[in-house]
């Protein structure tokens, strides 16, 4: 059996790893070896449904040290005037040049793709390749990088959670596109993510509003799209942070805390009328919003259950379907959240969110740079809190919990905040160029009077669910 030694075994090339490793060979002459399942980088963006995009920019996705994208802000069509965001072909391609170009480039990272980590091994790591099943052992000077703890499951990797009969037509959105036969009408299983984005392709597709139910177990927040907006459009991201900020420092309970989100648009409800009980970060412009309520049919009868050629059965009742109804499974969760654990360990670092929601490959970044630059891990995991993650509504109390503290640590290091400044995946930077903009003036100050409270008051409302770690 071969034998490598290296500083770092990185497990998991998707946009954690990718973004994690880029950094860490920035900041430092560090060895690394990095090993991945599948074939190329970038985790569950190589098996996206075709029309899938980000649904925030480009521009502060990807790694720190290379652009995605142009930076340009569209002209036409639902995304007009905010700035671009790539597809998921994009997001393959740039992966495999971030690779190619930049980590093995460097002469600091050797990849090994098609090879599942197996764990620890009499003092080595082990993987093996899933073409040969040859074994090799990585000795390890520094530590593991788990990537994979925060792994997102995507319609075509995981299975519905629901029983199916043979003669139904349930496709994945990656099927959908790919029909052989004319639908007698669809059903969208799901309520985050990839089910606006396949109930907007059906739309923009000709099917009529009226041929399409969307059956929403729980009804989502939404966050509009302006408000995630980096480079010339950070004073719009400014002035919802800082009235986010402000509505943690005053809110009486969890219940006015959202009031005030969405009396300020920080959160938009998907369905006005329908209180949301779920938040996973989709972003929707309003005309992508206003799309998506066309779709009128919307079944509210908890989660299904069972899956049968002439009815679908559910938590709360059923209702009838048809062999030629297509229905398309959106259920997988995307992002994926495991309970907290501490980021740093002896011998061991599990990448998890720090900053969400928000783009998520700043985190691993982050954790990079900090990794390189510190020695003490007491001290690394000050700086480096895991958050929550997503799923309940009132999760975003303890996100934003982690992210103020977070953002007050890292103040009071001069080196973070100008590392910051210059990270494309910081939605604030170059902010300090638009310090003449009133709004950021008037954020900056919201945020300097509202900071401290904010914090105070979501400690009082998450304490009784505060995970230990935080
Ligand atoms: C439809 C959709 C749109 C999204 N849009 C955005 C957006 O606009 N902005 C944003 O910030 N985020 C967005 N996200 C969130 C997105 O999931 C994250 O940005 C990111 O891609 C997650 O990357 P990851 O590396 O954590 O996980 P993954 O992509 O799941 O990568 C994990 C990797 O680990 C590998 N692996 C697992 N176990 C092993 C093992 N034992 N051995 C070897 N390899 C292993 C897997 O093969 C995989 O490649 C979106 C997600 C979805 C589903």
């Amino acid at each position: 059996m071969e034998t490598l030694e290296t500083d770092y075994l990185v497990v998991g090339a998707g946009a954690s790893g990718m973004a994690f490793t880029d950094t860490l060979i920035d900041e430092s002459d560090a060895d690394v070896v990095m090993v991945d399942r599948r074939a190329n980088p970038g985790g569950h963006w190589n098996d996206a449904y075709p029309f899938v995009r980000l649904h925030n920019p480009s521009a502060v996705y990807g790694v720190n040290s290379r652009r995605l994208g142009t930076d340009e802000i569209d002209e036409v069509g639902p995304n007009a005037g905010f700035y671009e965001r790539a597809t998921g072909a994009e997001i393959c391609d740039y992966y495999r040049r971030v690779l190619e170009k930049d980590l093995l480039a460097s002469g600091q990272v050797r990849f090994f793709g098609t090879s599942n980590y197996i764990g620890p091994d009499e003092g080595s790591h082990r993987f093996e390749s899933r073409l040969t099943g040859e074994t090799t052992a990585v000795a390890v000077r520094r530590r593991v990088v788990d990537a994979t703890y925060v792994e997102s499951s995507t319609p075509t990797t995981h299975t519905p959670p629901f029983d199916v009969d043979p003669d139904t037509r349930l496709v994945t959105p990656n099927e959908l596109v790919e029909l052989a036969d004319p639908a007698d009408g669809f059903t969208v299983i799901g309520a985050g993510k990839t089910a606006m984005d396949t109930c907007s392709w059906l739309l923009s597709q000709g099917v009529p509003p009226g041929e399409i139910r969307w059956i929403r177990p729980r009804d989502p927040w939404t966050f509009p799209r302006g408000s995630f907006e980096p480079l010339e459009h950070v004073p719009l991201f400014m002035e919802s942070f800082s009235l986010w900020m402000k509505a943690a420092a005053v809110a009486e309970d969890v219940h006015d805390f959202f009031q005030r989100l969405e009396n300020n648009e920080v959160l938009v409800p998907l369905d006005p009328e329908i209180e949301p009980e779920t938040l996973r970060g989709a972003t929707l412009s309003q005309d992508e919003r206003d799309n998506l309520r066309r779709i009128r049919t919307v079944i509210r009868k908890g989660y299904v259950q069972r899956l049968e050629a002439d009815r679908i059965v559910l938590d709360d009742g059923s209702v009838s379907t048809d062999p030629q109804h297509v229905h398309v499974d959106c259920t997988a969760r995307g992002v994926e959240t495991p309970p907290p654990q501490p980021i740093f360990a002896p011998d061991r670092i599990t990448i998890q969110y720090i900053i969400a929601p928000g783009t998520i490959p700043f985190s691993p970044a982050i954790t990079a740079y900090v990794e390189a630059t510190r020695d003490d891990d007491a001290e690394k995991n000050r700086l480096c809190p895991p958050n929550p993650g997503f799923g309940d509504a009132e999760k975003l109390v303890g996100q934003t919990l982690v992210m103020l503290r977070a953002f007050a640590a890292w103040q009071a290091e001069p080196d973070i905040e100008d590392w910051r400044q210059r990270c494309r995946l910081s939605y604030t930077r170059g902010m300090n160029e638009h310090l003449d903009d009133p709004r950021v003036l008037g954020a900056l100050e919201r945020i300097g009077e509202y900071q401290e409270s904010a914090i105070a008051n979501l400690e009082r409302l998450w304490e009784p669910a505060e995970p230990s770690t935080a």
